[in-house]
Protein backbone atom coordinates (compact mmCIF):
# COMPACT_ATOMS: atom_id res chain seq x y z
CA UNK A 1 0.00 0.00 0.00
CA UNK A 2 1.62 2.87 -1.39
CA UNK A 3 1.46 6.80 -0.79
CA UNK A 4 2.25 8.46 -3.75
CA UNK A 5 1.20 12.12 -3.18
CA UNK A 6 0.66 12.93 0.23
CA UNK A 7 -2.82 13.81 1.46
CA UNK A 8 -4.05 11.05 -0.90
CA UNK A 9 -5.20 7.21 0.03
CA UNK A 10 -2.91 4.85 -0.35
CA UNK A 11 -2.55 2.78 -3.48
CA UNK A 12 -2.50 -1.35 -3.86
CA UNK A 13 0.80 -1.72 -5.96
CA UNK A 14 2.60 -4.98 -7.47
CA UNK A 15 5.64 -4.72 -6.80
CA UNK A 16 8.70 -7.09 -6.78
CA UNK A 17 10.03 -8.12 -3.53
CA UNK A 18 12.89 -6.33 -1.84
CA UNK A 19 16.00 -7.42 -2.00
CA UNK A 20 17.63 -7.53 1.09
CA UNK A 21 21.24 -5.03 1.04
CA UNK A 22 24.40 -5.31 3.17
CA UNK A 23 23.14 -5.75 6.73
CA UNK A 24 19.74 -5.55 6.06
CA UNK A 25 17.31 -8.62 5.91
CA UNK A 26 13.76 -9.28 4.36
CA UNK A 27 10.89 -10.28 6.41
CA UNK A 28 7.48 -11.93 4.74
CA UNK A 29 5.01 -9.27 6.43
CA UNK A 30 2.34 -11.37 9.83
CA UNK A 31 1.28 -8.52 11.12
CA UNK A 32 1.95 -4.60 10.97
CA UNK A 33 0.13 -1.95 13.35
CA UNK A 34 -1.50 1.55 12.11
CA UNK A 35 -0.47 4.19 14.49
CA UNK A 36 -1.35 7.91 14.60
CA UNK A 37 1.35 8.71 13.02
CA UNK A 38 0.99 7.60 9.82
CA UNK A 39 -2.02 9.69 9.64
CA UNK A 40 0.61 12.24 10.23
CA UNK A 41 2.67 10.95 7.24
CA UNK A 42 -0.10 10.81 4.88
CA UNK A 43 -1.68 14.12 5.83
CA UNK A 44 1.85 15.25 5.41
CA UNK A 45 2.22 17.21 8.66
CA UNK A 46 5.70 15.63 9.45
CA UNK A 47 8.27 17.34 7.45
CA UNK A 48 10.59 16.54 4.73
CA UNK A 49 8.63 12.45 4.41
CA UNK A 50 10.14 10.74 1.56
CA UNK A 51 7.14 9.50 -1.22
CA UNK A 52 6.33 7.65 -2.52
CA UNK A 53 6.58 5.62 0.45
CA UNK A 54 5.03 2.46 2.01
CA UNK A 55 4.28 3.64 5.37
CA UNK A 56 3.78 1.60 8.54
CA UNK A 57 6.12 1.17 11.53
CA UNK A 58 4.57 -1.69 13.79
CA UNK A 59 5.87 -4.98 11.80
CA UNK A 60 5.58 -8.11 13.04
CA UNK A 61 7.68 -10.60 10.53
CA UNK A 62 9.48 -13.62 9.76
CA UNK A 63 12.56 -13.01 8.62
CA UNK A 64 13.21 -15.03 4.95
CA UNK A 65 16.23 -13.76 3.15
CA UNK A 66 19.58 -12.03 4.95
CA UNK A 67 21.59 -9.41 3.32
CA UNK A 68 25.43 -10.06 3.40
CA UNK A 69 26.92 -9.23 6.72
CA UNK A 70 24.11 -10.14 8.94
CA UNK A 71 24.81 -11.59 12.30
CA UNK A 72 22.85 -12.68 15.19
CA UNK A 73 19.74 -13.08 13.29
CA UNK A 74 18.65 -16.12 11.53
CA UNK A 75 16.03 -17.48 8.51
CA UNK A 76 12.86 -18.29 10.12
CA UNK A 77 13.28 -16.05 13.03
CA UNK A 78 10.40 -13.80 13.81
CA UNK A 79 11.58 -10.22 14.83
CA UNK A 80 9.72 -6.64 15.30
CA UNK A 81 10.49 -3.43 13.42
CA UNK A 82 9.80 -0.39 14.60
CA UNK A 83 10.10 3.49 14.22
CA UNK A 84 13.43 3.80 14.39
CA UNK A 85 15.23 2.35 11.07
CA UNK A 86 18.40 3.73 11.18
CA UNK A 87 21.14 5.92 12.62
CA UNK A 88 24.16 7.23 11.32
CA UNK A 89 26.36 5.85 14.82
CA UNK A 90 28.31 8.58 14.45
CA UNK A 91 26.64 12.71 15.13
CA UNK A 92 26.96 13.53 18.93
CA UNK A 93 23.71 11.94 19.90
CA UNK A 94 24.53 8.71 18.77
CA UNK A 95 27.86 8.76 20.34
CA UNK A 96 26.71 9.86 23.78
CA UNK A 97 23.86 6.80 23.16
CA UNK A 98 20.55 9.58 22.46
CA UNK A 99 20.52 7.55 18.97
CA UNK A 100 16.60 8.78 19.17
CA UNK A 101 18.22 11.99 18.26
CA UNK A 102 20.40 11.16 15.41
CA UNK A 103 20.97 14.14 13.11
CA UNK A 104 20.95 11.06 10.30
CA UNK A 105 18.17 8.91 11.13
CA UNK A 106 15.91 6.60 9.09
CA UNK A 107 12.88 6.45 10.12
CA UNK A 108 10.44 3.05 8.96
CA UNK A 109 7.40 4.15 6.98
CA UNK A 110 8.96 7.46 6.62
CA UNK A 111 11.97 7.85 5.27
CA UNK A 112 12.39 3.79 4.16
CA UNK A 113 9.80 1.69 2.97
CA UNK A 114 7.37 0.29 6.10
CA UNK A 115 5.61 -2.89 6.86
CA UNK A 116 1.65 -1.92 4.69
CA UNK A 117 3.13 -4.46 2.46
CA UNK A 118 3.35 -8.36 1.94
CA UNK A 119 7.49 -7.86 2.46
CA UNK A 120 10.06 -5.67 3.50
CA UNK A 121 13.92 -4.92 4.43
CA UNK A 122 15.11 -3.67 7.50
CA UNK A 123 18.60 -2.84 9.10
CA UNK A 124 19.27 -5.68 10.64
CA UNK A 125 20.90 -4.01 13.71
CA UNK A 126 17.61 -2.30 14.47
CA UNK A 127 15.12 -5.36 14.15
CA UNK A 128 13.98 -7.03 17.78
CA UNK A 129 13.84 -10.80 17.71
CA UNK A 130 10.51 -11.47 19.42
CA UNK A 131 10.74 -15.07 20.12
CA UNK A 132 7.05 -17.34 19.80
CA UNK A 133 5.13 -16.43 22.33
CA UNK A 134 2.16 -14.08 21.64
CA UNK A 135 0.14 -13.94 18.29
CA UNK A 136 1.92 -11.14 15.87
CA UNK A 137 -1.62 -9.39 16.14
CA UNK A 138 -1.27 -8.74 19.52
CA UNK A 139 2.08 -7.80 19.60
CA UNK A 140 2.39 -5.23 16.72
CA UNK A 141 1.31 -2.80 18.66
CA UNK A 142 3.97 -2.62 20.99
CA UNK A 143 6.22 -1.94 18.40
CA UNK A 144 5.65 2.11 18.62
CA UNK A 145 2.09 2.40 20.93
CA UNK A 146 4.29 0.50 23.02
CA UNK A 147 7.81 1.58 22.97
CA UNK A 148 6.88 5.34 23.18
CA UNK A 149 4.90 4.38 26.06
CA UNK A 150 7.58 2.65 28.02
CA UNK A 151 10.13 5.67 26.79
CA UNK A 152 7.42 8.38 27.99
CA UNK A 153 6.95 6.26 31.31
CA UNK A 154 10.95 6.34 31.77
CA UNK A 155 10.67 10.14 31.39
CA UNK A 156 8.23 10.67 33.66
CA UNK A 157 10.20 9.20 36.47
CA UNK A 158 9.19 6.83 39.32
CA UNK A 159 5.70 8.60 40.77
CA UNK A 160 3.00 6.45 41.78
CA UNK A 161 -0.27 8.65 41.05
CA UNK A 162 0.20 9.01 36.96
CA UNK A 163 -2.19 10.18 34.76
CA UNK A 164 -2.61 9.27 30.79
CA UNK A 165 -4.24 11.82 28.55
CA UNK A 166 -5.64 10.01 25.71
CA UNK A 167 -6.83 6.29 25.76
CA UNK A 168 -5.86 5.37 22.95
CA UNK A 169 -3.15 2.68 21.74
CA UNK A 170 -0.09 3.42 23.84
CA UNK A 171 -1.69 4.93 26.77
CA UNK A 172 -3.77 1.14 26.92
CA UNK A 173 -0.73 -1.23 26.97
CA UNK A 174 0.70 1.49 29.16
CA UNK A 175 -1.77 1.22 31.86
CA UNK A 176 -1.15 -2.42 31.74
CA UNK A 177 2.68 -1.84 32.43
CA UNK A 178 2.51 0.86 34.90
CA UNK A 179 -0.07 -1.29 36.63
CA UNK A 180 2.21 -3.84 37.21
CA UNK A 181 4.73 -1.12 38.24
CA UNK A 182 2.49 -0.58 41.21
CA UNK A 183 1.17 2.98 39.84
CA UNK A 184 -2.24 4.13 39.98
CA UNK A 185 -3.26 5.23 36.63
CA UNK A 186 -6.01 7.76 36.20
CA UNK A 187 -7.12 7.76 32.37
CA UNK A 188 -8.53 10.97 30.82
CA UNK A 189 -10.38 11.10 27.70
CA UNK A 190 -12.41 13.15 25.34
CA UNK A 191 -15.43 14.47 28.02
CA UNK A 192 -17.99 12.79 28.01
CA UNK A 193 -16.47 9.55 26.23
CA UNK A 194 -17.24 7.14 28.87
CA UNK A 195 -17.22 4.41 26.73
CA UNK A 196 -13.71 4.61 27.13
CA UNK A 197 -13.32 5.28 30.13
CA UNK A 198 -15.25 1.77 31.11
CA UNK A 199 -12.08 0.18 28.75
CA UNK A 200 -9.69 2.31 30.99
CA UNK A 201 -11.12 1.28 34.27
CA UNK A 202 -11.44 -2.32 32.77
CA UNK A 203 -7.54 -2.22 32.25
CA UNK A 204 -7.20 -1.55 35.91
CA UNK A 205 -7.19 2.58 35.55
CA UNK A 206 -7.66 3.76 39.51
CA UNK A 207 -10.26 6.89 38.16
CA UNK A 208 -10.85 7.94 34.48
CA UNK A 209 -12.87 10.55 33.50
CA UNK A 210 -12.60 14.12 31.00
CA UNK A 211 -9.70 15.72 30.68
CA UNK A 212 -11.66 19.10 31.33
CA UNK A 213 -11.68 17.78 34.86
CA UNK A 214 -9.07 17.29 37.49
CA UNK A 215 -8.34 13.59 39.05
CA UNK A 216 -9.40 13.74 42.75
CA UNK A 217 -5.60 13.61 43.81
CA UNK A 218 -2.89 15.44 42.39
CA UNK A 219 -0.74 13.57 39.78
CA UNK A 220 3.36 12.70 40.29
CA UNK A 221 3.03 12.66 36.47
CA UNK A 222 1.44 12.87 33.25
CA UNK A 223 1.95 11.20 29.85
CA UNK A 224 -0.38 13.62 27.03
CA UNK A 225 -0.43 10.75 23.72
CA UNK A 226 -3.47 12.90 22.53
CA UNK A 227 -2.70 15.61 19.60
CA UNK A 228 -4.11 18.57 21.91
CA UNK A 229 -1.84 21.03 22.81
CA UNK A 230 -4.58 22.54 24.91
CA UNK A 231 -4.16 19.41 27.44
CA UNK A 232 -0.73 20.79 28.53
CA UNK A 233 -2.05 23.15 30.79
CA UNK A 234 -4.90 20.86 31.21
CA UNK A 235 -1.89 18.40 32.82
CA UNK A 236 -0.15 20.95 34.68
CA UNK A 237 -2.94 21.89 36.16
CA UNK A 238 -2.84 18.89 37.54
CA UNK A 239 0.31 17.49 38.42
CA UNK A 240 1.86 18.39 41.98
CA UNK A 241 4.56 20.83 42.56
CA UNK A 242 7.55 19.24 41.24
CA UNK A 243 5.40 16.83 38.76
CA UNK A 244 6.17 16.10 35.23
CA UNK A 245 4.28 16.32 31.99
CA UNK A 246 5.32 14.66 29.37
CA UNK A 247 4.45 15.13 25.89
CA UNK A 248 4.52 11.95 23.89
CA UNK A 249 3.13 12.66 20.54
CA UNK A 250 5.27 13.44 17.27
CA UNK A 251 3.14 15.93 16.73
CA UNK A 252 0.61 18.07 18.53
CA UNK A 253 -1.27 21.36 18.38
CA UNK A 254 -0.13 24.88 19.36
CA UNK A 255 -0.11 25.15 22.96
CA UNK A 256 -2.02 27.54 24.44
CA UNK A 257 -0.72 30.52 26.71
CA UNK A 258 -1.14 29.76 30.34
CA UNK A 259 -0.30 31.38 34.07
CA UNK A 260 3.57 30.70 34.96
CA UNK A 261 1.99 29.89 38.23
CA UNK A 262 0.83 26.41 36.88
CA UNK A 263 4.43 25.53 35.60
CA UNK A 264 5.93 27.16 38.75
CA UNK A 265 6.91 24.75 42.09
CA UNK A 266 9.45 23.06 39.67
CA UNK A 267 6.64 21.29 37.41
CA UNK A 268 8.13 20.05 33.84
CA UNK A 269 7.63 19.49 30.44
CA UNK A 270 8.99 17.29 28.53
CA UNK A 271 8.85 15.81 25.06
CA UNK A 272 9.35 12.33 23.91
CA UNK A 273 11.28 11.45 20.77
CA UNK A 274 11.50 8.27 19.02
CA UNK A 275 12.98 5.28 20.59
CA UNK A 276 16.61 3.77 21.17
CA UNK A 277 17.50 0.62 20.37
CA UNK A 278 17.92 -0.14 24.33
CA UNK A 279 14.71 0.90 25.26
CA UNK A 280 13.33 -2.14 22.53
CA UNK A 281 15.32 -4.44 24.25
CA UNK A 282 14.22 -3.12 28.10
CA UNK A 283 10.80 -3.43 27.01
CA UNK A 284 10.77 -6.35 24.65
CA UNK A 285 12.19 -8.51 27.80
CA UNK A 286 9.57 -7.05 30.18
CA UNK A 287 6.57 -7.80 27.76
CA UNK A 288 6.10 -11.46 28.63
CA UNK A 289 6.10 -10.68 32.52
CA UNK A 290 3.91 -7.92 32.53
CA UNK A 291 1.63 -10.49 30.55
CA UNK A 292 0.32 -7.20 28.70
CA UNK A 293 -2.94 -8.05 26.40
CA UNK A 294 -3.33 -5.86 23.25
CA UNK A 295 -6.44 -5.03 22.27
CA UNK A 296 -6.38 -4.93 18.68
CA UNK A 297 -8.71 -4.41 15.47
CA UNK A 298 -7.80 -6.50 12.59
CA UNK A 299 -7.88 -5.72 8.89
CA UNK A 300 -6.65 -6.94 5.50
CA UNK A 301 -3.78 -5.18 3.88
CA UNK A 302 -5.62 -4.03 0.75
CA UNK A 303 -7.92 -1.76 3.67
CA UNK A 304 -5.09 -0.02 5.00
CA UNK A 305 -7.09 3.30 3.84
CA UNK A 306 -10.28 2.26 5.62
CA UNK A 307 -7.98 1.61 8.68
CA UNK A 308 -6.66 5.25 8.81
CA UNK A 309 -10.10 6.53 8.21
CA UNK A 310 -11.11 4.69 11.68
CA UNK A 311 -8.87 5.64 13.36
CA UNK A 312 -8.57 9.22 12.54
CA UNK A 313 -12.76 9.08 13.63
CA UNK A 314 -12.15 6.91 16.93
CA UNK A 315 -14.10 4.16 15.36
CA UNK A 316 -12.22 1.57 17.80
CA UNK A 317 -10.62 0.97 20.75
CA UNK A 318 -6.75 -0.19 21.49
CA UNK A 319 -4.70 -0.39 18.14
CA UNK A 320 -5.94 -1.41 14.08
CA UNK A 321 -3.44 -4.00 13.04
CA UNK A 322 -2.72 -5.24 9.17
CA UNK A 323 -2.58 -8.78 8.53
CA UNK A 324 -0.92 -9.07 5.19
ZN1 LIG B 1 23.63 9.74 14.61
ZN1 LIG C 1 4.10 5.09 15.76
Amino acid sequence: MVLRKLRTPLEWTELPDPVPGPGEIRVTVLACGVCRTDLHVVDGVLPHPTVPIIPGHEIVGRIDALGTGVTGLSIGERVGIPWLGHTCGVCPYCLRQEENLCDQPLFTGFSRNGGFATATVADARFSFPLGEEGSDQSLAPLLCAGLIGWRSLCIAGEGKRLGLYGFGAAAHILAQVAKWQGRSVYAFTRPGDVKTQAFAKSLGAEWAGGSDVLPPEPLDAAIIFATAGELVPMALRAVRKGGRVVCAGIHMSDIPSFPYSILWEERRIASVANLTRKDGLDFLGLVPRIGIVTKTTPYPLAQANQALADLRAGRFEGAAVLMP
